[in-house]
């Protein structure tokens, strides 16, 4: 057993990031800037994108996409069980309401086969989340769109980078969030972006900077003039220079990073398929994932203990692990306001009830994640039925 306890996913932050911060912090500039301008450039070329607008996180993001839409009150958004509370939260931000549908039992994403059956003259719009990297199935879920002429926003928070049948997720002219929160694949400790349009986008960037028609950065540079005027309540969503450092650095390390996910996630599926016990993820054969989470599922049948439990065994063997996600519709905000109960959405809670992420970064060491292979399949040789 190891001796250390392994945690479930630490920053992989290198001198380059922290030479970078500390370069900003000695310049005139901190918040919103050259750097911050500089990491959106880069980062729609490096999706394809055809524009990039920088936040403080995928949640602004998120919440910026629907205000721009003009989605509010008396609105319906369709979006999945399975995801973080964000997803969800924000569509409550707007006034409007979240209608669930059921996911895929293989991806654990949006089951575009069940989307109709939830439309209601009040949908607006569509927000799959491509959950734990694994993009969802798009083009049906784009065709319910345009035939009903709804909005699509993707919260792509795990899917950096992903394609969809050879299409980079973010590439598209659809609104797309991603996020760089520390545990993410990309790290500005907090941050996000939103993809779109250019033309979208400048109505988000005024709504992402107080609803100002001009922004802070050319108002006090040199051509910049002190007027500006406030156009709509909007918010304060800005990243910093600070964070944009730390971006600059991860975005040229990113695809390293993904080979190397990659390689771990290939090295979990080699040695825990073959488990009557386990099931392992799926990758369909028309995407790329983004191996942001390897979520195991276990056949709680062929196991005499809960996942609780074993997760608690993997903890004292050392290993940190987490559980993505704890459906939106069990949290009691949602539970009480909708009048939800768990099996409303069977697919997302029996899956729930089976899963565990383990620890997938670039940092771990090929003894790291061999550590881990050997301490989940001591804990299935000990309580399997
Ligand atoms: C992390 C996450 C978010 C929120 O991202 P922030 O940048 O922390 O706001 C939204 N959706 C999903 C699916 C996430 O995992």
């Amino acid at each position: 057993m190891r001796d250390s306890f392994l945690p479930f996913s630490p920053p992989l932050i290198g001198e380059e990031e922290i030479q970078e911060v500390v370069d900003t912090l000695r310049s005139e500039w901190i918040t919103t800037g050259p750097k911050t301008k500089e990491f959106e450039r880069r980062f729609q070329e490096f999706l394809g994108a055809p524009g990039a607008l920088a936040l403080n996180s995928c949640t602004a993001a998120l919440h910026t996409a629907l205000v721009t839409l003009g989605i509010g009150p008396g609105d319906e958004v369709i979006t999945t069980p399975h995801t973080f509370a964000a997803t969800a939260n924000v569509i409550e931000h707007v006034g409007a309401r979240p209608v669930f549908v059921d996911v895929e039992p293989d991806t654990l994403n949006i089951d575009p086969s069940r989307i109709e059956a939830a439309l209601t003259p009040r949908t607006r719009a569509i927000m799959p989340v491509h959950f734990a990297g694994h993009p969802a199935d798009l083009d049906p879920i784009r065709e319910i769109a345009q035939a009903h002429g709804l909005a699509l926003i993707e919260d792509a928070a795990h899917a950096l980078p992903a394609r969809y049948r050879g299409q980079m997720i973010g590439s598209s002219r659809n609104p797309v969030a991603f996020s760089f929160y520390a545990t993410k694949n990309l790290t500005t400790a907090e941050g996000g972006m939103l993809t779109g349009t250019p033309d979208f986008l400048a109505k988000a960037a005024v709504l992402a900077l107080h609803g100002m028609t001009r922004d802070a950065w050319k108002r006090y540079g040199k051509e910049g003039s002190w007027y500006y005027e406030v156009t709509v309540p909007g918010f304060k969503y800005n990243m910093t220079d600070i964070q944009a450092s730390l971006g600059l650095h991860q975005l040229r390390k990113l695809p390293e990073f993904h080979r190397r996910r990659r390689e771990i996630a290939a090295r979990y599926t080699a040695a825990f398929s073959e488990r009557e016990e386990l099931v392992v993820p799926v990758e369909r054969p028309d995407v790329e994932h983004a191996w942001h989470l390897y979520v195991l599922r276990l056949n709680l049948s062929a196991l005499t203990i809960d996942r609780a439990r074993f997760i608690e065994e993997l903890k004292q063997r050392n290993i940190g692990t987490s559980v993505h996600f704890i459906p939106v519709h069990l949290h009691p905000y949602y539970r009480e306001k909708y009048g939800y109960r768990p099996e409303d959405f069977p697919v997302s809670y029996e899956n729930y009830l089976r899963s565990i992420s383990l620890p997938l970064h670039p940092g771990l060491s090929d003894r790291d994640v061999d550590d881990v292979i050997e301490a989940v399949l001591d804990v299935v040789r000990e309580f399997r039925r």
